[in-house]
């Protein structure tokens, strides 16, 4: 055979060997959607809240006293500047940063909640919800020490296509969180704006992504994060219907349990300043 020829089958075989092994389960993007349900050693469900509809009576009092709360909005939690790339500087927060937050939070009397604990009655006199926006790894590997290492807690918004992708958490990041009373609410199957999405489209994001978390994981979400804060009220109606008895938006200033489908929250940029932020908390 001509050596040109041989080259040309050596380049296929490698060609089709990095695409073939892409295509394996857990390369696949949809790897956490398709892949058989992972074994469970714990039943989440109706732990620690054992009523998870919106006829829990601590839900119904909270929502009907117009209890206020501070709600604050993360995403990454890792040292990053490029002065190219000013959306990804505004959604990276420095790690030492997050730390005095804790500190100044437990220095003030605040008290990080849940919504479950919410649900379990167990609202603190100065509430304040820490959230994390799309599931990434560095909540596992940055952010979750320092809550642990306060024992304190917080709420992680995962998407459900990423999980196990590249730079957000695992399936197993995430039995270790449920383990440390980490709270998992869904923020949709992809992404997708939801306000632009047809209704079967909207079931997968909305539906799909709670029904997926529970097989996986024997845990039942109760707290939804618009992605993109997009919302409408059709979006309203099928969160609340799937089963979700709380949705954040990204809509700026002190959450009202009064309207627990459209909850403000407080965006935490580097130059977000909280202390500053928590004086509309009085
Ligand atoms: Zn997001």
């Amino acid at each position: 055979m001509p050596k040109k020829v041989l080259l040309a089958i050596f380049f296929l075989l490698i060609v089709g060997t990095i695409v073939a092994v892409k295509l394996l389960p857990g390369h696949s993007l949809t790897s956490v959607v398709d892949k058989p349900n992972v074994a469970n050693q714990t039943d989440y469900r109706t732990s620690p809240v054992p009523i998870l509809h919106q006829d829990n009576p601590a839900y119904l009092a909270a929502t009907q006293q117009s209890v206020r709360i501070p709600i604050l909005m993360y995403h990454h939690i890792v040292d990053y500047h490029n002065a190219s790339d000013p959306l990804g500087n505004n959604l990276a927060y420095a790690p030492a940063k997050f730390a005095q937050d804790l500190d100044y939070l437990l220095a003030n009397h605040f008290t990080p909640t849940t919504f479950r604990a919410i649900l379990a009655g167990k609202l603190p006199d100065k509430p304040v919800i820490l959230t994390f926006d799309d599931g990434y790894d560095d909540f596992y590997s940055t952010a979750y020490p320092a809550i642990k290492q306060r024992q304190l807690t917080a709420v992680v918004f995962v998407i459900l296509n990423r999980i196990g992708q590249k730079s957000y958490l695992s399936l197993g990041n995430m039995h270790e969180l449920l383990d440390g009373g980490i709270e998992f609410g869904s923020h949709s199957t992809t992404h997708a704006d939801l306000t632009k999405v047809d209704a079967a489209q909207l079931e997968h994001e909305i539906v799909y992504s709670r029904q997926r978390i529970d097989e996986l994981f024997h845990y039942q979400m109760i707290s939804f994060c618009y992605p993109s804060g997009a919302f409408n009220d059709t979006v309203i109606n099928a969160v609340q219907n799937a089963g979700f008895m709380f949705a954040t938006t990204t809509k700026d200033g002190i959450a009202n349990l009064a309207s627990p489908f459209t909850l403000s929250r407080i965006r935490m940029t580097p130059d977000t300043n909280l202390a500053q932020e928590l004086q509309k908390f009085k």
